[in-house]
C-alpha cells in the first residue's frame, strides 16, 4: 500500500477539473485557482501550469496589488483566450494600470468595464479605439456614477471600436448615444438593465433596437423606469427570447404594455417582477384581439419578494380569479414557469382546478413558490392530480424544488415530476459564451 494520501494520487487533470469547477469572478472570494496553488508544491506545479484556469482576470484600478494578480494571470494563462473585468473609480487610475492589459487585448473574449465617473469610462474605452478586438464577443459596461438627483445618466459614446466577432452587449445602468455604434447591427444578444436616462434617448435607441435590428435573438429590457405607451411596443421578425423587467409597484397594465407588441417569432417570454394578480388580469384580459404572442412556448413570471409582498395584504391587492387559459394571448403556450409570484396555489387551481376549463396544450408547470407557499402549493397540486385523474384529464409535467419534489404523493399516483433547476432566468444574464 502506498504511504502518499489519496488526495495527492490524484491525476493532474482531474484535480485541474475540480478547480476550474470552484471558480469565481469576484475579486472579493478568494478564487479557487489561487487557494489550491497556495496548498502544496504538487497542487502548485499542477494549477500554474493549466493555462486555462487563469483565464478569469480582474483589473480592479481602484485595488493597489490588482494590477500585479492581472498581471500573474495575464501570463499564467499563455495563449488562451480571456475573460477580462476592468473596473475603474475615476480617469486618473487607469493609465497606471491599464497598460499591462495592453499587449493581451487580442485575447479578449469577454471584456466588462465598471466605472463610477463617465470619464473613467471614456478613458478607458480610448485604450480600445482602433485597436483590433479580433476575439471579442461578449462586452458588459456597467455605470455605477453617482445619482445626481435626476436619476438620468446621459448616454454613452463609443468610439470607433474594430469588434468583428462581437455578439453579445450588456449595459447596466446606461445605454449607448444614437445615432448606436455601426457594431450594435451585428448583436444576437443585448441586455439593458437599470436604464434611466433621457426619455427622448431612451425612445431612440428602443426604437432602433426593435426596428433596425435584424439579427437581435434575445433581449432584456427593464421597463422599470420607461413604458413604451400604447401602439409603441416591441416590433420584431428576429427575436426568439424576450425578458422584460418591470417596476415593482407597477400595479396594473401587463396587457397595456403587451398589447401593442408585435414579434411573430418569439418562443420565450420572460415577465419579471411581476405579481400573481397582474398575471391573472392578463389572462383575463381581452385584447389585443390578435395574439401579440403566436409561437411564444414558453412563458415566465418572476416575483422578486423572497418571503413575502404587499399581494398578501388582500386588502390592497385583489387577485380576480382566471376565468380562462390564456389560449388567446398565448395560442401555443405549453410550458408556465412562476417563480415566487404570489397567488402561485390560486393561480394554479385557476387553470387546472375543479373549476378550469381544458388546457390540454399545458406540457410542463414550474412553480416555485416562497417557503411560505409551499404547503399550500403542494395542496393545490393534489387537488390537480386528483381532479384530472377524476376526468381522466392529462396532466402536465410538474417541475419542483427538491423540497416538493420528493413526496410520496407523487409515486402513489404516478405523477410525471421533474426537478426544477434552481435558476431564475431573471437575473440571468446572457448565457456565458465558452471563452476557452
Ligand atoms: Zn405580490
Amino acid at each position: 500500500m502506498s504511504s502518499i494520501p489519496p488526495i495527492l494520487r490524484f491525476p493532474d487533470e482531474l484535480l485541474v477539473e475540480i478547480v476550474a469547477s470552484g471558480r469565481q469572478t469576484s475579486v472579493y472570494i478568494l478564487s479557487s485557482e489561487w487557494v489550491m496553488s497556495h496548498v502544496c508544491r504538487r497542487f502548485r506545479y499542477a494549477v500554474t501550469a493549466a493555462s486555462t484556469l487563469w483565464t478569469q482576470v480582474t483589473l480592479d484600478l481602484c485595488r493597489d496589488k490588482s494590477a500585479e494578480l492581472a498581471r500573474l494571470y495575464l501570463q499564467r494563462s499563455a495563449a488562451c483566450r480571456i475573460e477580462m473585468n476592468l473596473c475603474a473609480m475615476d480617469e486618473l487610475q487607469v493609465p497606471k494600470g491599464i497598460h499591462y492589459l495592453i499587449p493581451h487585448i487580442s485575447r479578449i473574449a469577454r471584456l466588462t468595464i465598471a466605472f463610477e465617473t463617465h470619464q473613467a469610462f471614456y478613458t478607458i474605452i480610448e485604450y480600445f479605439r482602433d485597436v483590433a478586438l479580433p476575439s471579442l464577443e461578449h462586452l458588459e459596461i456597467t455605470s455605477n456614477t453617482e445619482d445626481d438627483g435626476t436619476g438620468l445618466d446621459p448616454p454613452l459614446d463609443f468610439p470607433p471600436l474594430q469588434m468583428p466577432k462581437i455578439t453579445s452587449l450588456e449595459m447596466t445602468r446606461c445605454i449607448p448615444s444614437f445615432p448606436p455604434p455601426q457594431w450594435m447591427v451585428a448583436l444576437t444578444h443585448l441586455h439593458l438593465r437599470d436604464n434611466a436616462c433621457p426619455t427622448g434617448d431612451q425612445l431612440d435607441i428602443f426604437r432602433f433596437i426593435t426596428r433596425q435590428h435584424p439579427s437581435l435573438l434575445y433581449l432584456y429590457l427593464d421597463l422599470s423606469k420607461f413604458g413604451f405607451g400604447p401602439g409603441k411596443g416591441i416590433t420584431s421578425r428576429s427575436l426568439t427570447h424576450l425578458d422584460l423587467q418591470f417596476d415593482e409597484a407597477f400595479s396594473d397594465g401587463l396587457s397595456y404594455e403587451l398589447a401593442s407588441f408585435d414579434t411573430p417569432h418569439l418562443t420565450h417570454l420572460g415577465l419579471h417582477c411581476t405579481h400573481g394578480d397582474q398575471l391573472a388580469s392578463l389572462f383575463n384580459s381581452t385584447r389585443p384581439t390578435q395574439s401579440p404572442f403566436p409561437a411564444v412556448t414558453s412563458l415566465t413570471f418572476t416575483n422578486l419578494g423572497q418571503l413575502s409582498c404587499d399581494c398578501d395584504n388582500e386588502e390592497l391587492y385583489g387577485y380576480q380569479r382566471i376565468t380562462t387559459p390564456p389560449r388567446r394571448l398565448f395560442p401555443v403556450m405549453s410550458s408556465l414557469t412562476l417563480i415566487r409570484e404570489c397567488f402561485t396555489p390560486r393561480i394554479i387551481s385557476d387553470l387546472l382546478g375543479p373549476s378550469s376549463q381544458p388546457w390540454p396544450l399545458l406540457e410542463v408547470l414550474a412553480p416555485r413558490p416562497r417557503v411560505a407557499d409551499e404547503e399550500n402549493l403542494y395542496a393545490a397540486l393534489q387537488d390537480v392530480v386528483r381532479w384530472k385523474r377524476s376526468q381522466e384529464g392529462p396532466l402536465p409535467l410538474f417541475k419542483l424544488s427538491p423540497n416538493l419534489l420528493n413526496r410520496q404523493f407523487w409515486v402513489e399516483n404516478g405523477v410525471n415530476v421533474g426537478l426544477l433547476e434552481n435558476d431564475d432566468g431573471f437575473k440571468g444574464r446572457s448565457t456565458r459564451m465558452a471563452v476557452l
